[in-house]
Order: C-alpha cells, then structure tokens, then sequence
C-alpha cells in the first residue's frame, strides 16, 4: 500500500505519519525532516534547500523530485510507503506519477484542517533537538519545561513555526499544494479526513477508512 498525506501544515501528517508507519509497517517518508537533517548536516543540498525551508517557501522541484525519487527506489520501500510532504504541487505529482510503476495500491488521505486550529497548533509546536520528538506547549506540555520527555534533550521552535513564516507557509499551501485535493479527487484516490479531532480520533478514522476503502478496491 502506498499513502500520501496531504494537507495544510499543522494538519497532523507528521503525527498521523508515525502512527500509521507502526500499524501498517510502512517506511515513513517525510521530506521536510529530509531536508531538515541535510540542512542540520549542511550538505550540498540541504545549503541549498536553507533559505526555502526557513522562509516557508517550497524547496524547488527538481531537487525535492529527485531526492524522493532516490528513497522511493530502495528496496526496503518496496510493499509501500507512507509520503508526508510530498507531493506539494502538480508537477510534484505528475513526477510521482511517473515514477510509480504501480498506481493501483496509492491512497491520498487528506487531512482537513480549519485556519485558526492550524496556527494555534503550529505556533506551540516544540520539537527536540536531539531525537526530533514533537511537543505543544498547550496540547502536549513535557513533563518539565523545555526539556523531551524522552531522551532530556532541548525543545526548540522550529523556525519555519514562528509567526511570520507560518503565514507564508499557509499562503503557499492554498495557492501551490491545495489544487492537489481536485487532481487526487478526479484520479478517484483522495479520501477527506477531519483533522481538527484529536488525533487518536484521526488516525481511528483513517484505519476504519482505510479498511473499507481497501475492501472495495479488492
Ligand atoms: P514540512 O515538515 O512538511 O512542513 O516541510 C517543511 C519545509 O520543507 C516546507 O515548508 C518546505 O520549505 C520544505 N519542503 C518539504 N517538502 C517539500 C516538497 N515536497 N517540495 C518543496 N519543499 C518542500
């Protein structure tokens, strides 16, 4: 089985993402964290992806196409995968579409999300240095202050999350990534979950739906 998450930042997909990956063992494949490892790493692409990721802008395609290119042909994402962040526009998508021998397994789950619940959840977000683990200071506190639960290293806001930039980023979503919902609608793979739940709520309701929608596709 093959999943693309789409949806606006903040929508969860990272969240829904990990869960999915362990109930379905799919490789998880996100290319904003991608990016952000290069970028921590400060390799060739990740000095030229820099100033795209952190104005909230979208990395170019050829580079973004190329790298999910490289991953999707490995063998350990042979059965499927589970892609979060991409594709974020309609060439991205017809790239995909060129590159997946099989389209048949490939469901678009689209988590929809009001504005305001958006940037209240992007704003809070606190994520670990070390062991990339995700916090919200009002929705998911640690259990002390600035500090993962899981490993003791430091929470930080990522600073594509600060306020500025999540308005850009919600821009480019609506005018590049949204006019994805009709190119997966018309393609009879998209499926709408509603994310504003809490997200065991969500992922419940994306495996009821996906058991159904798996039914009717055997
Ligand atoms: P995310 O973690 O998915 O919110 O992605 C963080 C940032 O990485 C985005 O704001 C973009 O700058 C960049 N990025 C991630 N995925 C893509 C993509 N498919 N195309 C272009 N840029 C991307």
């Amino acid at each position: 089985m093959k999943i693309i998450l789409l949806g606006p930042p903040g929508a969860g997909k990272g969240t829904q993402a990990k869960t999915l990956s362990g109930k379905l063992n799919l490789k998880h494949i996100s290319t904003g964290d991608i990016l952000r490892a290069a970028i921590k790493n400060n390799t060739p692409l990740g000095i030229e992806a820099k100033r795209f990721v952190e104005s909230g802008g979208l990395v170019p395609d050829a580079l973004v196409t190329k790298m999910v290119a490289e991953r999707i042909s490995q063998s350990d994402v042979e059965d499927g995968f589970i892609l979060d962040g991409f594709p974020r526009n309609i060439q991205q998508a017809q790239s995909l579409d060129s590159f997946l021998k099989i389209q048949a397994d490939l469901t678009v789950i689209y988590l929809d999300s009001s504005e305001n619940i958006l940037i209240q959840r992007l704003s809070g977000r606190r994520i670990c240095q070390k062991c990339q683990a995700v916090f919200h200071t009002q929705n998911m506190p640690p259990k002390k202050e600035g500090t993962c639960d899981s490993c003791g290293g430091a929470l930080v806001q990522r600073p594509d999350d600060r306020e500025e930039t999540i308005k850009n980023r919600l821009l480019v979503y609506r005018e590049q990534t949204s006019p994805l919902i009709e190119y997966y609608t018309a393609r009879k793979k998209l499926i709408r979950v509603d994310s504003d739940k809490e997200p065991e709520i969500v992922i419940s309701e994306i495996l009821k739906i996906l058991k159904k929608y798996s039914a009717t596709q055997k």
